[in-house]
């Protein structure tokens, strides 16, 4: 959804009209530093290295496809946040992007906290040592088991999403004889996608609790009244792929709001808010994400401005990026397989890999970009579209882009900004081996997540 601001549907654009690239790039070698990790180069040779390590030796030691993860840019990123926001707010790194033991490390390192929205995500958080209270627990329909361990682990907030929900958790928390600290997720009617926000058909969805109509006011009202629940703030999140500021600015004017009414009601006022994640990267040469000081300065700005008028002290803020974090650090590497022009149309581009290792092409219509990566070439431009090898004629990874003519089976293509939601959302599909996740830093590579084996295949399946 980098482009399109329609969530739904894909389009059945003419890329030469309508699509992405109306024209070739000016040097189809140049790797634009945008869109791909920063460590990410081309050596004298022309093959394209990461952390020092050209993409054809790591093509031969770990196979395609394959993510390979830019450790040093995912540390940075990580700093870069927790440096913006400053102490007086907190980074929660949203672990649904992408997230493994490892991760949970680096995050633990660089002083993140992580969002989880399953047992499972909590069981690889807590095993890689991610301290309870820096773990915030998600989703809209958190089951009795999920929500007794996550109290029993002593998780640092539980994100309530319902009424039941408010009743569910402090039930069972009362039960364990504790006091779970909880914020209450609201929708504040405006959902963000892309570089717009729509102020529509907003509560029409299954998360949170709508401000309209008083019922987060009266979300707030039973919490407060209920023994096993502490309630230390209201959280919204308010989409994906945001490049504007202006829905956080409503979203923070009207959460901030709430707060007042909450403190005329019960006279007391709640120390946290919570914005949620959603910020937009570079996913092709033409989106222009926003550096993390800039977005920390905006939401401050909001804030502060906001309470002061209000007559709040400002509370203290947390934020939830996953994909400005991840996203950006890792690329996808493929093997060209079979080429298929179609006269007057573009080229087909076959690689070993597809919606299996990224659907987010087929679900949400998202742009991409793709490069040659083994070799660099002086052959012409050609469109093409590089799709799987899925028995779907939706199984597409990149809709439109330019690879040199002379491209041919057995080349190495890289699709970079696949570290969020590629993995984490890979699939099984035709029995599809799901690629490693390899870290890479300093000259050295580290596989983080292995391959798929097809025993791994046949050990679900007990016959
Ligand atoms: C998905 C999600 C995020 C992270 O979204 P990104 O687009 O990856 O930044 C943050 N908070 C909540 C509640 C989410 O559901």
């Amino acid at each position: 959804m980098s482009r399109s601001a329609h969530p739904a549907g894909p389009r059945h654009a003419d890329a030469m009209t309508e699509g992405h690239y109306t024209a070739p790039p000016a040097d189809l070698n140049a790797l634009d530093e945008k869109v791909w990790a920063r460590t990410v180069t081309r050596n004298e040779d022309g093959a394209v290295t990461v952390g020092g390590i050209e993409v054809t030796r790591l093509a031969e030691e770990f196979g395609t496809p394959a993510y390979f993860l830019d450790e040093s840019d995912f540390r940075a990123r990580c700093r870069a946040w927790a440096d913006a926001f400053g102490r007086d707010a907190d980074v929660f790194y949203a672990g649904k992007a992408f997230l493994s033991r490892a991760v949970v490390r680096w995050l633990k390192d660089e002083g993140l906290n992580l969002d989880v929205c399953s047992g499972g995500e909590l069981t690889t958080a807590l095993d890689a040592g991610m301290p309870a209270e820096r773990i915030a627990f998600h989703g809209n329909n958190k089951t009795v088991a999920e929500i007794e361990r996550a109290i029993t682990v002593g998780v640092g907030r539980i994100v309530l999403d319902s009424f039941q929900e408010i009743a569910r958790v402090a039930h069972i928390a009362q039960a364990l004889g504790k006091r779970q600290r909880v914020q209450i997720r609201v929708t504040v009617g405006v959902e963000a996608h892309t570089h717009e926000f729509i102020a529509t058909a907003h509560e029409d969805q299954k998360f949170g609790i709508a401000l309209a109509g008083g019922q987060a006011a009266e979300a707030v009202r039973r919490a407060l009244t209920l023994d096993g629940l502490e309630l230390i703030g209201i959280h919204s999140h308010i989409g994906s792929q945001i490049f504007d500021m202006a829905g956080f600015e409503v979203s923070a004017r009207r959460v901030v709001q709430l707060l007042a009414e909450v403190r005329d009601e019960h006279g007391i006022e709640l120390p946290e808010i919570d914005l949620g994640g959603g910020l937009g990267i570079a996913y092709t040469s033409e989106d222009d994400p926003r550096e993390p000081h800039e977005i920390a300065k905006a939401l401050g700005d909001i804030v502060t401005r906001e309470c002061e008028a209000a007559g709040l002290a400002t509370p203290r803020i947390s934020v939830e990026p996953g994909r400005a974090i991840v996203g950006p650090t890792a690329f996808t590497l493929y093997e060209v397989g079979t080429i298929k022009p179609l006269e007057g149309l573009r080229t087909y581009v076959s690689v070993d890999g597809g919606m299996s290792d990224n659907i987010r092409t087929a679900l949400y219509d998202a742009e991409y970009s793709v490069a040659l990566v083994s070799r660099t070439s002086d052959a012409e431009p050609m469109l093409v579209r590089v799709v799987g090898k899925h028995c779907e004629s939706g199984d597409i990874v990149v809709k439109d882009a330019f690879l040199p003519s002379d491209l041919a089976p057995g080349d190495l293509i890289a699709v970079p900004a696949t570290g969020a939601y590629c993995r984490s959302m890979a699939s099984n599909y035709n029995h599809a081996l799901r690629p490693p996740v390899v870290a890479v830093r300093d000259g050295e590579a580290r596989v983080i997540v292995r391959r798929e084996t097809e025993e791994d295949l046949l050990r679900l399946d007990v016959g």
